[in-house]
C-alpha cells in the first residue's frame, strides 16, 4: 500500500492487513499533530477520520483562528506542518488584560505583557483554515502515515495488542490506539471511562472584524460581567489589511440574539464593549460563529492498548486560548515517550508506557482546568468588592516583573 497518497477510503474497499505501532482514530489537529511528529521520528502509524481530509482546499475565509502558543508552534515545527501554513501568521507581540463593562472605558488598573516579558512572541495566531490545510498536506506528504478518510473503525483491545477494522476492509494491527476523536470520543465511552463535566450555560461569540488601524501584534483580553472579550491580532489580506479575530463570551440566549443582529447593530455591540481608542472604527467581516461553552475532563488517560489526548482528554474554557494548547502539550508528551520507547525497541503500548503519559499529562492538564475555570468564576462576576479586588490584582502583577514573566512563559508553553 501506499501510506501517502489518500487512496485508502471508506469507498475504496482494498482488503489486506497492515501492522502499525501507533492507530489514532480523529484526525483533528490533535491526532493529524501527533501523527506527523511521530511517523517523522521513525515510527510506523494509522490515522482514521470519519471526515475527508483534503491537502489542497483553500475554503472561504470563515473568521476562526487559533492562537498558538510558542510551544505549540515548535511542535507544529518538528512535525513538518508549520512549513505548510499556506497563509501568514500573525506573531502575538503584547498582550493587554483590562476590565470593564459594556459601553464604559476600562479600568485604569490593568496587566500587560510585552515584548520585556520574554525573548520571543507569545504566539502566533493562524486561521483554523490555513492549520487544517497545513495537517492535511502534512499526512499524505510524511512517509510511514498512512491515512483513512473517510472512514472509521471497530477497534478490539487486547493485553497483547489491538485491532482496528476499517469500513474500507482494512485490517491494522496496532501496538497502541490513541483516541484524538474530541469531546464526544466513542473510544473513550467504549473502554467506561467516566467524565466529569461542568456547564457555564455560556457561549463563545467568534468572528472577525477589520480595522481602521495597525494592531501592531497587540492581543486585548477584556472581561466583561457577561465573560472575557477578546481580541486576537491577524495577518492582513489585500482586502483587509488591518484584521482581528473576536472570541467574545455571553449568556446563551444574548449570545444567539447578538449574533443574529444585523451588521451595524453587531458592529455596534462589539465597539461597546472594545471601544475604538486604540484600532479606530471596527468591521465585522466572514461569518459569526456561536459555540456553547463547558468544560470536561476524563477521569483516566488510558486503558488496555489505549490513550486519550486532546479533547477527547479534556476540555477547557477558552478564557486564556488554550483549548487546542493544551491538546499539543499531550502530543509533546506522548512524542517524547514513544519516541524514547520505540529507540530502545520497547512496546510503545505497554502498561508503564500508558502509566508514565498519564503521570506527565493529567496533573498538569487539571491544574490548568482548574486555573481557567477559577479565571472564569473571578472575572464573569460583577460584584463591587471582586471587582476591586481583581483589579488591584491585576495592577499587582503589572508590577511585579518576575511574576509577570513567570505567567507569560507559563501561557507560552514553555
Ligand atoms: C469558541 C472556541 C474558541 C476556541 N479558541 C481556541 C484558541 O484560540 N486556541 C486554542 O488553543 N484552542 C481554542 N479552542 C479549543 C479547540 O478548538 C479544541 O481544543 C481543539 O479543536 C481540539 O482538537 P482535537 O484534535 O482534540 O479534537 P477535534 O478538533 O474535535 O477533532 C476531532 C476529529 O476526530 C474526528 N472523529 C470524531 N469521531 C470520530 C470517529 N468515531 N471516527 C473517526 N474520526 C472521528 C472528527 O472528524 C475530527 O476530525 C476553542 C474552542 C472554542 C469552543
Amino acid at each position: 500500500m501506499n501510506a501517502n497518497t489518500p487512496s485508502s477510503t471508506a469507498s475504496g474497499a482494498i482488503s489486506g492487513a497492515i501492522g502499525v505501532d501507533v492507530c489514532i482514530v480523529g484526525a483533528g489537529p490533535v491526532g493529524a499533530t501527533l501523527a506527523c511528529r511521530l511517523a517523522a521520528a521513525g515510527l510506523q502509524v494509522a490515522i482514521i477520520d470519519r471526515a475527508a481530509l483534503p491537502p489542497m482546499e483553500h475554503p472561504a475565509f470563515d473568521g476562526r483562528a487559533y492562537a498558538i502558543a510558542a510551544g505549540s508552534r515548535r511542535l507544529l515545527e518538528e512535525a513538518g506542518v508549520w512549513q505548510r501554513l499556506p497563509m501568514e501568521s500573525c506573531d502575538i507581540r503584547e498582550i493587554r488584560v483590562t476590565d470593564g463593562r459594556p459601553g464604559r472605558p476600562p479600568s485604569r488598573l490593568f496587566l500587560e505583557f510585552g515584548p520585556d516579558d520574554a525573548d520571543q512572541p507569545f504566539g502566533a495566531m493562524i486561521e483554523a483554515r490555513a492549520l487544517r490545510v497545513a495537517l492535511n498536506a502534512s499526512l499524505y506528504a510524511t512517509p510511514g502515515v498512512h491515512v483513512f478518510a473517510p472512514d472509521e473503525g471497530t477497534v478490539t483491545r487486547r493485553p497483547e495488542g489491538a485491532e482496528i477494522r476499517t469500513a474500507s476492509g482494512r485490517v491494522i494491527h496496532a501496538r497502541l490506539v490513541v483516541a484524538a476523536e474530541g469531546r464526544r470520543s466513542p473510544l473513550r465511552e467504549q473502554a467506561r471511562i467516566a467524565v466529569t463535566r461542568l456547564p457555564y450555560n455560556q457561549c463563545g461569540i467568534v468572528c472577525a472584524v477589520a480595522h481602521e488601524r495597525p494592531h501592531g501584534g497587540r492581543a486585548l483580553e477584556h472581561f466583561l460581567p457577561a465573560g472575557p472579550f477578546a481580541q486576537l491580532p491577524m495577518a492582513g489580506t489585500a482586502e483587509y489589511p488591518n484584521l482581528s479575530a473576536l472570541v467574545w463570551t455571553e449568556g446563551e440566549k444574548v449570545a444567539h440574539r447578538l449574533a443574529e443582529l444585523p451588521h451595524e447593530a453587531f458592529a455596534h455591540e462589539i465597539r461597546r464593549r472594545m471601544g475604538d481608542e486604540w484600532l479606530g472604527a471596527v468591521t465585522p467581516v466572514g461569518q459569526r460563529w456561536v459555540y456553547p461553552l463547558s468544560a470536561q475532563y476524563a477521569q483516566r488517560y488510558t486503558d488496555v492498548r489505549l490513550a486519550l489526548v486532546g479533547d477527547a482528554a479534556h476540555g477547557i474554557h477558552p478564557i486564556a486560548g488554550q483549548g487546542l494548547n493544551l491538546g499539543f502539550r499531550d502530543v509533546i508528551a506522548m512524542a517524547d515517550i514513544l519516541m524514547d520507547v520505540h529507540a530502545r525497541g520497547g512496546d510503545v503500548g505497554a502498561p508503564d508506557v500508558l502509566r508514565a503519559y498519564q503521570a506527565r499529562c493529567r496533573p498538569a492538564n487539571m491544574l490548568m482546568l482548574a486555573a481557567t475555570d477559577a479565571l472564569e468564576r473571578l472575572f464573569g462576576n460583577d460584584n463591587p468588592v471582586l471587582r476591586l479586588a481583581r483589579d488591584v490584582g491585576l495592577a499587582a502583577v503589572n508590577r511585579i516583573t518576575p511574576l509577570r514573566r513567570s505567567f507569560a512563559r507559563h501561557a507560552m508553553g514553555l
